[in-house]
Protein backbone atom coordinates (compact mmCIF):
# COMPACT_ATOMS: atom_id res chain seq x y z
CA UNK A 1 0.00 0.00 0.00
CA UNK A 2 1.09 3.63 -0.63
CA UNK A 3 1.35 5.79 2.28
CA UNK A 4 -1.37 7.82 0.41
CA UNK A 5 -3.58 4.29 0.44
CA UNK A 6 -2.55 3.61 3.87
CA UNK A 7 -3.62 6.97 5.34
CA UNK A 8 -7.02 6.83 3.61
CA UNK A 9 -8.15 3.05 4.84
CA UNK A 10 -7.13 4.46 8.15
CA UNK A 11 -9.45 7.54 7.98
CA UNK A 12 -11.68 5.57 6.76
CA UNK A 13 -11.86 2.97 9.50
CA UNK A 14 -12.18 5.82 11.63
CA UNK A 15 -15.14 6.64 10.10
CA UNK A 16 -16.83 3.39 10.19
CA UNK A 17 -16.08 2.58 13.55
CA UNK A 18 -17.14 5.98 14.94
CA UNK A 19 -20.68 5.87 12.85
CA UNK A 20 -21.17 2.23 13.90
CA UNK A 21 -20.95 3.54 17.60
CA UNK A 22 -23.18 5.91 16.89
CA UNK A 23 -25.52 3.26 15.21
CA UNK A 24 -25.14 5.22 11.77
CA UNK A 25 -24.69 3.73 8.57
CA UNK A 26 -20.64 4.65 7.42
CA UNK A 27 -22.54 5.23 4.34
CA UNK A 28 -23.91 7.80 5.23
CA UNK A 29 -20.55 10.07 6.07
CA UNK A 30 -19.11 11.43 3.09
CA UNK A 31 -15.82 11.82 3.69
CA UNK A 32 -14.07 15.39 2.11
CA UNK A 33 -10.49 14.95 1.42
CA UNK A 34 -9.11 18.86 2.07
CA UNK A 35 -6.27 19.55 -0.84
CA UNK A 36 -6.02 22.72 -0.14
CA UNK A 37 -2.40 24.11 -0.19
CA UNK A 38 -1.12 20.44 -1.22
CA UNK A 39 -0.05 20.15 -4.99
CA UNK A 40 -1.93 18.41 -7.98
CA UNK A 41 0.79 15.38 -7.59
CA UNK A 42 -0.69 15.08 -3.89
CA UNK A 43 -4.08 14.92 -4.92
CA UNK A 44 -3.21 12.36 -7.53
CA UNK A 45 -2.17 9.79 -5.01
CA UNK A 46 -5.50 10.06 -3.35
CA UNK A 47 -7.89 10.15 -7.01
CA UNK A 48 -6.01 6.63 -7.77
CA UNK A 49 -6.45 5.38 -4.24
CA UNK A 50 -9.90 5.83 -4.97
CA UNK A 51 -11.08 8.97 -3.04
CA UNK A 52 -13.19 11.03 -4.71
CA UNK A 53 -14.64 14.09 -2.64
CA UNK A 54 -12.08 16.95 -2.23
CA UNK A 55 -12.24 20.36 -0.50
CA UNK A 56 -10.25 23.71 -1.18
CA UNK A 57 -10.63 26.59 0.78
CA UNK A 58 -10.21 29.37 -2.03
CA UNK A 59 -11.88 29.65 -5.12
CA UNK A 60 -8.49 30.87 -6.87
CA UNK A 61 -6.51 28.26 -5.81
CA UNK A 62 -9.38 25.25 -6.70
CA UNK A 63 -9.60 27.01 -10.71
CA UNK A 64 -6.03 26.61 -10.95
CA UNK A 65 -5.32 22.94 -9.90
CA UNK A 66 -9.03 21.02 -10.51
CA UNK A 67 -9.67 21.28 -14.17
CA UNK A 68 -7.18 19.07 -15.49
CA UNK A 69 -8.13 16.86 -12.28
CA UNK A 70 -11.66 17.08 -13.27
CA UNK A 71 -10.82 16.33 -16.91
CA UNK A 72 -9.10 12.91 -16.18
CA UNK A 73 -11.76 12.11 -13.10
CA UNK A 74 -14.71 13.48 -14.25
CA UNK A 75 -16.42 11.65 -11.14
CA UNK A 76 -15.08 13.67 -8.38
CA UNK A 77 -17.29 16.18 -6.33
CA UNK A 78 -15.30 19.66 -5.37
CA UNK A 79 -15.71 21.04 -2.05
CA UNK A 80 -15.69 25.55 -1.25
CA UNK A 81 -15.31 24.95 2.36
CA UNK A 82 -13.66 28.39 2.66
CA UNK A 83 -15.15 31.76 2.88
CA UNK A 84 -16.96 33.10 -0.66
CA UNK A 85 -16.52 36.58 -1.51
CA UNK A 86 -20.03 37.44 -3.27
CA UNK A 87 -17.89 38.82 -6.46
CA UNK A 88 -16.39 35.18 -6.67
CA UNK A 89 -19.83 33.59 -6.44
CA UNK A 90 -19.82 33.09 -11.15
CA UNK A 91 -16.79 31.15 -10.51
CA UNK A 92 -17.40 28.68 -7.70
CA UNK A 93 -20.87 27.70 -9.47
CA UNK A 94 -18.73 26.91 -12.46
CA UNK A 95 -16.57 25.21 -10.47
CA UNK A 96 -17.69 23.35 -7.58
CA UNK A 97 -20.64 20.63 -6.55
CA UNK A 98 -21.00 21.99 -3.32
CA UNK A 99 -20.46 25.66 -0.99
CA UNK A 100 -20.61 24.85 2.62
CA UNK A 101 -19.92 28.90 3.54
CA UNK A 102 -22.96 30.30 2.82
CA UNK A 103 -23.76 32.55 5.29
CA UNK A 104 -25.27 35.79 4.47
CA UNK A 105 -28.47 37.44 2.19
CA UNK A 106 -25.59 39.40 -0.41
CA UNK A 107 -23.56 35.95 -1.14
CA UNK A 108 -26.97 34.03 -0.96
CA UNK A 109 -28.40 36.74 -3.83
CA UNK A 110 -24.90 36.82 -6.30
CA UNK A 111 -24.87 32.50 -5.77
CA UNK A 112 -28.84 32.37 -6.86
CA UNK A 113 -27.90 35.20 -10.01
CA UNK A 114 -25.23 32.90 -11.09
CA UNK A 115 -27.03 29.31 -10.62
CA UNK A 116 -30.22 30.82 -12.77
CA UNK A 117 -27.62 32.48 -15.39
CA UNK A 118 -25.77 28.42 -15.93
CA UNK A 119 -28.45 26.21 -14.34
CA UNK A 120 -26.03 24.97 -12.17
CA UNK A 121 -27.22 24.49 -8.36
CA UNK A 122 -24.12 23.00 -6.46
CA UNK A 123 -25.39 22.16 -3.01
CA UNK A 124 -25.25 24.72 -0.44
CA UNK A 125 -24.63 24.25 3.76
CA UNK A 126 -24.69 27.17 5.48
CA UNK A 127 -21.63 28.28 7.81
CA UNK A 128 -22.79 28.57 11.10
CA UNK A 129 -21.05 31.20 13.44
CA UNK A 130 -21.79 29.50 17.13
CA UNK A 131 -19.75 31.19 19.12
CA UNK A 132 -20.49 34.79 17.53
CA UNK A 133 -16.38 35.06 16.85
CA UNK A 134 -15.46 38.21 14.46
CA UNK A 135 -13.50 38.00 11.75
CA UNK A 136 -14.74 34.83 11.12
CA UNK A 137 -17.25 33.29 8.44
CA UNK A 138 -20.62 32.28 9.20
CA UNK A 139 -24.01 33.76 10.28
CA UNK A 140 -25.24 33.91 13.78
CA UNK A 141 -27.62 31.87 15.35
CA UNK A 142 -29.90 34.70 15.98
CA UNK A 143 -29.76 35.15 12.05
CA UNK A 144 -30.03 31.44 10.78
CA UNK A 145 -33.62 31.49 10.27
CA UNK A 146 -33.99 34.49 8.34
CA UNK A 147 -30.75 33.26 6.02
CA UNK A 148 -32.64 29.88 5.30
CA UNK A 149 -35.76 31.95 4.45
CA UNK A 150 -33.27 33.92 1.77
CA UNK A 151 -31.85 31.26 0.52
CA UNK A 152 -35.32 29.34 0.31
CA UNK A 153 -36.81 32.88 -1.40
CA UNK A 154 -33.68 32.68 -3.87
CA UNK A 155 -33.81 28.87 -5.34
CA UNK A 156 -30.44 28.25 -3.78
CA UNK A 157 -30.64 24.82 -2.45
CA UNK A 158 -29.63 24.22 0.94
CA UNK A 159 -29.10 20.98 2.11
CA UNK A 160 -27.67 21.90 5.80
CA UNK A 161 -25.25 23.63 8.31
CA UNK A 162 -21.65 23.84 8.44
CA UNK A 163 -19.82 24.69 11.39
CA UNK A 164 -15.80 25.30 12.23
CA UNK A 165 -15.74 24.97 15.93
CA UNK A 166 -13.76 27.50 18.35
CA UNK A 167 -10.30 26.03 18.25
CA UNK A 168 -8.97 24.85 22.05
CA UNK A 169 -12.51 24.27 23.08
CA UNK A 170 -13.78 20.89 23.51
CA UNK A 171 -15.88 20.52 19.83
CA UNK A 172 -18.54 17.81 20.94
CA UNK A 173 -21.10 20.44 22.63
CA UNK A 174 -20.62 22.48 19.28
CA UNK A 175 -21.25 19.85 17.12
CA UNK A 176 -24.43 18.90 19.57
CA UNK A 177 -25.72 22.53 19.10
CA UNK A 178 -25.33 22.40 15.18
CA UNK A 179 -27.36 19.16 15.35
CA UNK A 180 -30.17 20.46 16.80
CA UNK A 181 -30.01 23.48 14.84
CA UNK A 182 -30.38 21.39 11.86
CA UNK A 183 -32.79 19.55 13.63
CA UNK A 184 -35.12 22.39 14.27
CA UNK A 185 -35.10 23.68 10.97
CA UNK A 186 -35.76 20.17 9.21
CA UNK A 187 -32.14 20.04 7.13
CA UNK A 188 -30.72 16.62 7.09
CA UNK A 189 -27.13 17.07 6.27
CA UNK A 190 -23.59 18.39 8.58
CA UNK A 191 -21.07 18.98 7.50
CA UNK A 192 -18.52 19.13 11.06
CA UNK A 193 -15.17 17.65 11.83
CA UNK A 194 -11.86 17.73 10.39
CA UNK A 195 -9.00 15.92 11.19
CA UNK A 196 -8.37 16.64 15.23
CA UNK A 197 -12.08 15.88 15.81
CA UNK A 198 -14.19 14.22 13.29
CA UNK A 199 -14.60 10.70 15.15
CA UNK A 200 -16.78 12.91 17.69
CA UNK A 201 -18.21 14.79 14.89
CA UNK A 202 -19.34 11.25 13.12
CA UNK A 203 -21.10 10.20 16.42
CA UNK A 204 -22.89 13.25 16.33
CA UNK A 205 -24.19 13.04 13.44
CA UNK A 206 -21.87 14.45 10.88
CA UNK A 207 -22.74 13.38 6.68
CA UNK A 208 -19.64 15.35 5.77
CA UNK A 209 -16.45 15.45 7.55
CA UNK A 210 -13.36 17.44 6.26
CA UNK A 211 -9.88 15.73 6.76
CA UNK A 212 -6.40 17.59 5.65
CA UNK A 213 -4.14 16.97 7.61
CA UNK A 214 -5.18 13.19 8.56
CA UNK A 215 -4.62 12.27 4.63
CA UNK A 216 -2.18 14.77 3.17
CA UNK A 217 0.04 15.35 6.07
CA UNK A 218 0.89 18.92 7.36
CA UNK A 219 0.29 21.87 5.18
C1 LIG B 1 -8.38 23.42 6.42
C2 LIG B 1 -9.78 23.13 6.77
C3 LIG B 1 -10.18 21.83 7.14
C4 LIG B 1 -9.22 20.66 7.28
O1 LIG B 1 -8.40 20.83 8.41
P1 LIG B 1 -7.44 19.66 8.93
O2 LIG B 1 -7.23 20.00 10.36
O3 LIG B 1 -6.19 19.76 8.13
O4 LIG B 1 -8.12 18.38 8.75
C5 LIG B 1 -11.53 21.63 7.41
N1 LIG B 1 -12.43 22.62 7.32
C6 LIG B 1 -12.09 23.87 6.97
C7 LIG B 1 -13.13 24.93 6.90
C8 LIG B 1 -10.75 24.17 6.69
O5 LIG B 1 -10.42 25.42 6.35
Amino acid sequence: MSEAEQRLAEVRDAVTRAAVTAGRQPAAVNLIAVSKMHPAEAIRLLLTAGQRDFGENRVQEASAKWPELRADYPDIRLHLIGQLQSNKAAEAVALFDAIHSVDRPSLIAALAKAMNETGKRPDCFVQANLEGAEGKGGCAPEDLAATLAAARDAGVPVIGLMCVPPEGLEPAPWFALLAKLADDHGLAHLSMGMSGDYESAVRIGATHVRVGTALFGAR
